[in-house]
């Protein structure tokens, strides 16, 4: 498998070509940290080693329990061969606890576990922050159908599910996740991206302790450490 030119660069992760095979393409996770919509940013050594062992392990947990993604496999300490879809711009969010943006727009303390786990959706767009958007909204840009938005929203449930069951498992509750999905050449929608302690809140099932990006973003010290926790503690998980 030959390397193609860099197609895209985001905050944390470069994409790249795969020569010859246009179905597929590789992400290489970058060390970069960045908090409010890029305001906050900082280089974290070893945070993409972390987040891709991460991800490859929750990736294959989906995969055992049926759910389509893009990761195909993991190719190096940075890289993952994954099929090349086209990001549906929409940030899923799965709530099973109050925290972040949701204590502060409800008013609500933060780890005030919710009834049922609720989605909630984000509009993809740096210029305007990623704001939060209504199923009305959704149709007004005409990024995703009714149908598309009842598709995420299972899936995304169903993801949930899963990652709750098996990380329970290893001690950790997950509070929220941020899940994006994207569309393959024959019109399939999968989960995509990454999942990581940069995107999901993993708390200590006893002691609630910050085990994710919130520990960057309010300054609390010892990230790197608490993603290290993460990854030893999911790598004994038999799912
Ligand atoms: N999240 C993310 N990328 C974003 C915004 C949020 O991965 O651009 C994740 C975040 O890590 C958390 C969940 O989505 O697990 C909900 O985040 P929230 O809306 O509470 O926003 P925040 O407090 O991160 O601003």
């Amino acid at each position: 498998m030959e390397k193609g030119h860099m197609i895209y660069e985001g905050k944390a992760k470069r994409v790249y070509e795969v020569i010859h095979s246009p179905e597929t393409v590789i992400v290489e996770y970058k060390d970069d940290a960045t908090a409010f919509n890029g305001a906050k940013h900082a280089s974290l050594e070893g945070k993409g080693v972390l987040n891709l062992a991460i991800s490859t392990i929750i990736f294959e947990w989906l995969k055992q329990a049926g759910i389509a993604s893009h990761y195909i496999r993991t190719l190096s300490d940075r890289e993952m061969l994954v099929r090349r879809v086209e990001i549906v711009p929409l940030e899923v969010v799965v709530r099973n606890r109050v925290a972040g943006s949701l204590a502060k727009r409800l008013g609500i303390a933060e780890g005030v576990t919710l009834t049922e786990p609720f989605v909630e959706w984000y509009y993809k767009n740096d210029d305007l922050g990623d704001p939060l958007v209504t199923e009305a909204h959704i149709r007004v840009l005409g990024v995703a159908t009714p149908e598309i938005l009842a598709s995420l929203e299972t899936q995304a449930q169903k993801i949930n599910q899963v990652l709750r069951t098996n990380l329970h498992k290893a001690g950790i509750e997950l509070v929220d996740a941020k899940f994006e999905f994207g569309l393959t050449q024959d019109g399939t929608l999968i989960l995509a991206d990454e999942i990581s302690p940069d995107t999901c809140r993993f708390w200590d099932t006893s002691t609630e302790e910050k085990l994710d990006k919130d520990r960057f973003r309010r300054d609390l010290g010892g990230v790197m450490e608490a993603y290290q926790e993460i990854l030893r503690r999911i790598k004994g998980v038999q799912a």
